[in-house]
């Protein structure tokens, strides 16, 4: 199938306009027209080569909402219509614990990420949402919830599960006692799905200046990391940190904030942080963990619950040629508080 999209060539060039094929539906396949993409941190640093070198032309996005256009014979779980969408992995390898329990982003034979990555059987590399078409297995497609309006609704497939695999890991509920490190596009639905899951919620910020949105959003209680006083009488004050920051940082001044036996879960930078200190963690049993997205059927239950709660992310739509722009002002965090394209900017190819 002929699609066009958008593509990086090279770390240091701006994205450009690139036409390419789908492959032909396999029998468990799904085809997808792409109305929406969202725009993750993690396309700019893939395609400027933060995380090393990749193989060009790459096309980026894994926040996908689209509908289905044609379903190979052995899909059982989806018909022409249907909306539908697509987060940061197309494919696992379907047989080892982590893929039987539901958690293939930690598949043991690793996952196949939605771009720059590799196709499984044939070995050609994936290529994500800034395009027409999409072609996924139906493991790996998530149902749209009714009502749920899909087009805010795509940052829910990476910043959305991202956060509330955490939230779910460490049991947020009625009484938690939420932190959330950073308002960008997984901050702001940090503190959304941790509200909604009965959690008082307090945004920790190192300026005044962002009191106002944090509240906006929900949160209960913003905390001025820069205020020493403050700090000091917050200490033991929290049962879970969800820190979104995606740049290297240091979470020492954050771990005493943590109750005895608290979490601080990273879940935005990827890459080396600030040289920590021990004895928070250890005067009370505190402990730093990792987090990556979530698998198929969180993800679904994720998007089941902000269809139940209408929990939608804050979006800023934008045309397909936009998007290098858009990648300048997130680099300098001037986005409320996802980009997501209208996929409906680009023209199908000539058939
Ligand atoms: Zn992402
Ligand atoms: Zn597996």
């Amino acid at each position: 199938m002929k699609t066009t999209g958008y593509a990086a060539y090279s770390a240091d060039k701006p994205l450009a306009p690139y036409d390419f094929e789908r492959r032909e539906l396999r029998g468990n396949d799904v085809a997808i027209e792409i109305l929406y993409s969202g725009v993750c941190h993690s396309d700019l640093h893939t395609a400027r080569g933060d995380w090393g070198p990749y193989t060009a032309p790459l096309v980026p996005g894994h926040e996908i909402v689209g509908k289905v256009i044609a379903v190979g014979p052995d899909v059982e779980h989806y018909a022409v219509g249907d909306p539908v969408g697509v987060g940061c992995m197309v494919d696992s390898c379907q047989d080892c614990d982590q893929c039987d329990h539901g958690e293939e982003q930690y598949c043991r034979n690793g996952m196949t990420a939605t771009y720059d990555s590799k196709d499984r059987i044939t070995g050609e590399p994936t290529q994500g949402g800034y395009s027409k078409h999409i072609v996924v297995r139906e493991e790996f497609v998530l149902a749209m919830p009714d009502g749920l309006d899909l087009s805010r609704a795509a940052p829910l497939l990476c910043a959305g599960i991202t956060t509330y695999s955490p939230l779910r890991t460490w049991n947020v509920g009625p009484g938690s006692r939420v932190g959330v490190i950073g308002m960008g596009g997984l901050g702001h639905m940090a503190i959304k799905l941790a509200i909604a899951l009965g959690a008082h919620v307090t945004v920790l910020s190192r300026s005044p200046s962002k009191e106002k949105d944090a509240l906006e959003l929900g949160a209960d209680a913003v905390l001025i990391s820069t205020d020493k006083d403050a700090m000091k009488a917050a200490r033991n004050s929290l049962d879970l940190i969800i820190d979104t920051v995606p740049v290297k940082h240091d979470v020492t001044p954050y771990m005493p904030l943590l109750d005895v036996d608290g979490t601080l879960a990273i879940v935005g930078q990827v890459g080396p942080m600030e040289e920590f200190m021990t004895p928070p963690a250890i005067m009370g049993r505190r402990r730093i963990a990792g987090s990556l997205i979530g698998g198929i059927a969180e993800t679904q239950e994720m998007l089941d619950f902000c269809g139940r709660m209408n929990i939608l992310p804050e979006c800023e739509m934008i045309k397909m040629d936009e998007i290098n722009t858009a990648f300048d002002r997130m680099e300098k965090a001037d986005v409320r508080y996802r980009f997501v394209i209208d996929m409906s900017s680009v023209d199908a190819p000539a058939a």
